[in-house]
């Protein structure tokens, strides 16, 4: 993919593209993914798309904190703040499919290890 074409969550922002929208602010928009991993699985995404984790420079310290913020306002409101978890897949080898950054909120699963023994390859 070219540097400038719309990332998939780009063209979901400029509603190119639909989804299940639940929050939008100037800075943010948080969607269901579609194809959920637990009874609660959304995906809190910056309007400005930085591709992964570590593209992110110290100018984008300020919006990776309000992304943090907002996932808890989503999970209080969806009422799973007691209990969810978030994941950031950084890279095609840590399952990263969609080149903009997104935190994932999931909750609704059982307490459990944050990775099972089959997940231990080599390093
Ligand atoms: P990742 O594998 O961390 O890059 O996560 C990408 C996520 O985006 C996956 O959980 C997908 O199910 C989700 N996803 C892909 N396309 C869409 C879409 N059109 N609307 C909502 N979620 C999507």
């Amino acid at each position: 993919m070219s540097n400038t074409e719309a990332t998939l969550f780009s063209r979901i922002i400029n509603r190119e593209i639909p989804a299940d929208i639940r929050y939008e602010d100037d800075l943010c928009i948080v969607i269901n993914d579609i194809a959920p991993q637990a009874p609660v699985h959304m995906l809190v995404i910056p309007k400005q798309p930085i591709p992964r984790l570590v593209d992110a420079s110290k100018a984008d310290r300020s919006i990776l904190g309000h992304l943090m913020w907002v996932a808890a306002e989503v999970a209080r409101d969806a009422g799973v703040d007691e209990a969810f978890r978030l994941i950031v897949n950084n890279g095609e080898g840590a399952g990263q499919t969609v080149f903009h950054l997104h935190l994932h909120v999931l909750a609704g699963l059982k307490a459990a290890p944050m990775f099972v023994e089959a997940d231990l390859g080599d390093p």
